[in-house]
């Protein structure tokens, strides 16, 4: 047997997100194969064999790799529209257009948004995928093989939607699956492309849109599919003023406690925004271990509020941080979604007590690996957690005055990512993408996006 090559990376200040949060100011990494086999003070051990590399990281700071909770890639091709609408109108005028998409647009965006977030210190992925047009091709594939091609780590959320506008939900008829079309599809997805084992670059979650899109029976269904198959379920909830309304009007309660009727809370869960909650919601969540994914750019774009995040913290919600897609966050990035956490909350009632920067760096490493799942394998640098991390430069002009380094990550510019490691591998190196070129992945993302403009029109 041949030992795994070593990476070692030295003089950095490195933020661990472990539970103690340990910070170094000048620090090492060791990365044997695709683990982390240590991480402390000073230089690394010396005469270590192996090593097939060793980095001078001196003016960075090292961290674990970002974890993106919640996105949508195919609206990379719909950015820009319908710019002062709020979500049931911005859905309304986005659905028709959305309900065109076929397989070459899907692998297109998808290969957009990662590259976008890859560049940005992303190593694991996740998409919200729930438009599934009639005869467009192998759309959740599409998004699979762009995730495999561009290296990084992937949660792929078959989503669905039964409830067209002539049963009472927002989506018109014509963009939405029969409840046993999207239950069978589901199935399928995850037998073909779940992957259970440890360090898996694949997993594959259940996701009904939301509570005005999914009926009743598919809502509890895909719930019982997920535990039959043992696999995470994921939504949206609680994300506007209109949600609320809609389902005391159609289920009598809150989206929380309809969700908790249909089976929906319970530490195999999250939900994408979760703003308008009480605090018997709170309790809720924490209760049963339900993870919410935080969305602040999003959320502010469609004016949606600001999520309790301060509040579901103390509670001991685990909280991740999303892009969310980006017809609502035309931005596309998550590094810069550190410092939009921090400045949303202070807008709320906790002011300037509501997330240090250390807690807004959490909830995009740690945080993230929680509501995916995977808190013991990423989300933070410790020896045995897989080697996801990323090198931020922060002695540029852009960080070089700050002294606290997470302090330049989180409230200074998006800081230039030297290095980012996904499962041992460089996918980014000096700010450009190891495995794609993204002046052609922007150009396939336009010709596409003026396809669906087109078929659309
Ligand atoms: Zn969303």
């Amino acid at each position: 047997m041949t030992a795994s090559p070593r990476i070692l990376i030295e003089n950095c200040a490195i933020a661990t997100v472990d539970a103690e949060e340990t910070e170094y100011a000048d620090g090492h990494l060791v990365i044997a194969g695709n683990r982390i086999e240590a991480v402390g003070p000073g230089p690394a051990p010396a005469g270590l064999p192996d090593v097939s590399r060793r980095i001078d990281a001196a003016g960075h700071l090292a961290t674990p790799g970002l974890v993106n909770a919640h996105h949508h890639f195919y609206q990379w091709l719909t950015r820009g529209l319908a710019q002062n609408a709020n979500l049931f109108d911005w859905l309304s005028a986005l659905y028709p257009v959305w309900a065109r998409l076929d397989e070459p647009m899907v692998h297109a965006a998808a290969r957009a948004s990662l590259a976008m977030m890859a560049r940005g210190g992303v190593t694991t992925a996740m998409d919200h995928h729930y438009i599934f047009p009639r005869g467009a091709g192998d759309l959740l594939g599409a998004e699979i093989r762009a995730a495999r091609e561009m290296g990084l780590r992937f949660t792929a959320a078959r989503g669905s939607m039964d409830l067209g506008a002539s049963d009472g939900g927002l989506p018109p008829d014509f963009a939405v699956e029969s409840t046993e079309e999207a239950l069978r599809a589901t199935e399928a997805a995850v037998r073909e492309h779940h992957d259970p084992a440890p360090g898996a670059m694949l997993r594959i979650a259940v996701a009904p849109c939301s509570p005005f899109s999914v009926t009743t029976e598919l809502m509890r269904e895909s719930a019982a599919l997920a535990r039959r198959l043992g696999v995470r379920l994921h939504t949206h909830g609680s994300e506007t003023v209109e949600e609320e309304k809609f389902c005391h009007q159609q289920f009598g309660m809150g989206p929380t406690a309809y969700f908790d009727s249909v089976g929906w809370l319970g530490s195999d869960v999250w939900m994408a925004h979760c703003v308008h909650m009480t605090d018997d919601d709170v309790d809720a969540f924490a209760r049963t271990g339900t993870g919410v994914a935080h969305c602040p750019s999003s959320n502010a774009r469609l004016a949606a509020g600001i999520a309790r995040v301060p509040d579901l913290l103390a509670a001991g919600v685990p909280v991740g941080l999303g892009v969310d897609g980006t017809a609502s966050n035309e931005a596309g990035e998550l590094h810069t979604e550190l410092r939009n956490a921090l400045l949303v909350n202070r807008l709320g009632p906790h002011r300037e007590q509501a997330l240090t920067t250390r807690a807004a760096l959490r909830l995009g490493t740690r945080g993230g690996a929680e509501v995916l799942g995977r808190q013991d394998e990423i989300g933070s640098l410790e020896p045995g957690m897989l080697a996801d991390m990323v090198l931020w430069k922060v002695d540029g002009l852009g960080h070089s005055t700050i002294e606290d380094p997470v302090a330049a990550l989180v409230l200074g510019p998006p800081a230039p990512v030297t290095l980012s490691l996904v499962n041992g591998v460089p996918v980014v190196e000096n700010g450009r993408l190891l495995t794609a070129d993204e002046e052609a992945i922007a150009r396939t993302a336009r010709t596409q996006a003026r396809r669906l403009t087109t078929r659309a029109a």
